[in-house]
């Protein structure tokens, strides 16, 4: 699965948008710690220190009368980008989505997935509903966001611990085998945390119930403290089997 130089856009957006003005070199550098590119993208060029996806980050620049760049930004006297009004507004719609995939260390061939349909979804004129982890961490947790995406958070969370429920009955951790039930008793019973190993989101006009069975995969049950320990180093979480291997006893 490789990466098509439109969908490098929006990421690009957020970048310059949270750096201030970035030269291709720092987007080159930005991008790749996000997207974390494998496969025939992470593949070196013949006589060049390019890879198939940093070309397509330099193309960014080099196409930009075509492929909607010059619409978006300018490139000011030292040949860095900044945003015009037209790309503030465009990162602004779709923020929330942009946001939730940088604050996440997603499998590459997801974020290409989730990244297109971000990017297509004006073409396709349907919007896309990202179900942040925050509103899946604990129940009822208070948002802002429109409630159909929160009932729904509610219902992926539901659906998440049913699923990953032991035929005793009783959810554990996937990284530790924590188990608040046997820790607590009865008020530990059905409490855990949800981590979104890849990112969660939906066309809006794709049926949700259909949707659910795939969505709870990419979802997995944590304890609160491994939960945190994920999500504590640097900008990026680490993976549960980076964890598992971290674990002194
Ligand atoms: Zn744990
Ligand atoms: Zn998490």
């Amino acid at each position: 699965m490789r990466i098509e130089e439109k969908e490098l856009i929006l990421p690009t957006l957020y970048i310059i948008d949270r750096d201030g003005a970035v030269s291709t070199s720092d987007l080159i550098k930005e991008l790749t710690a996000v997207f974390n590119p494998s496969g025939e993208d992470a593949e070196i060029l013949k006589n060049r220190r390019d890879t198939k996806f940093s070309q397509k980050v330099r193309n960014l620049k080099s196409h930009r009368d075509s492929n909607g760049m010059g619409v978006y930004t300018n490139i000011n006297a030292s040949g860095k980008y900044t945003l015009t009004d037209e790309g503030k507004k465009y990162l602004h719609d779709n923020l929330v989505q942009v946001e939730y995939l940088f604050s996440n260390k997603f499998h590459y061939e997801e974020v290409i997935k989730a990244v297109s349909s971000i990017s297509n979804s004006r073409e396709k004129k349907r919007s896309v509903y990202v179900y942040s982890e925050d509103e899946m961490i604990s129940e009822g947790k208070a948002s802002e966001r429109d409630s159909v995406v929160r009932k729904r958070s509610k219902r992926l969370r539901e659906a998440a611990v049913e699923h990953y429920k032991k035929p005793d009955g009783k959810i554990y951790c996937e990284v530790c085998g924590f188990c608040f039930e046997d820790n607590y008793g009865e008020i530990g019973k059905d409490f855990i945390e949800i981590h979104h190993e890849d990112p969660v989101y939906q066309y809006s006009t794709d049926g949700f119930e259909s949707y659910i069975a795939e969505a709870v995969l990419k979802l997995k049950p944590l304890c609160s403290n491994c939960h945190r320990m994920i999500h504590r180093s640097s900008k990026r979480p680490i993976t549960i089997e980076e964890l598992k291997k971290m674990i002194m006893r």
